[in-house]
């Protein structure tokens, strides 16, 4: 469960986007709903730990980004990520835009 249901994920940006941003969302939306962007689950990072709890599934644009606190060390991080090949096109294509 997240901290507050603003942080569930509805698509909703919690910043005003401008044109370029709404573009450039709907593509990586689209992205992702076709499965051209993959996500994939991961252990912590510090502690290899497995055991996570969901503290937020959006970002400020409203884009899926689902972030989780490590129960075995505090970590808090991004789970699941995209895969590298989702975050080379991503940074590639989008991100700057
Ligand atoms: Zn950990």
């Amino acid at each position: 469960m997240v901290l507050s249901k603003r942080f569930k994920y509805d698509g909703k940006p919690i910043i005003s986007l401008n044109e370029l941003q709404i573009r450039m969302k709907k593509q990586i939306e689209k992205k992702i709903k076709e499965g051209i962007y993959l996500f994939e689950n991961v252990p912590c990072c510090v502690c290899g730990g497995e055991n996570f709890e969901l503290l937020s599934e959006k970002d400020r644009y409203g884009l899926y980004v689902p972030v989780v606190i490590c129960k075995d060390c505090g970590l808090i991080y991004t789970n699941p990520r995209m895969t590298q090949d989702a975050f080379n096109q991503f940074y590639e294509l989008e991100y700057r835009k």
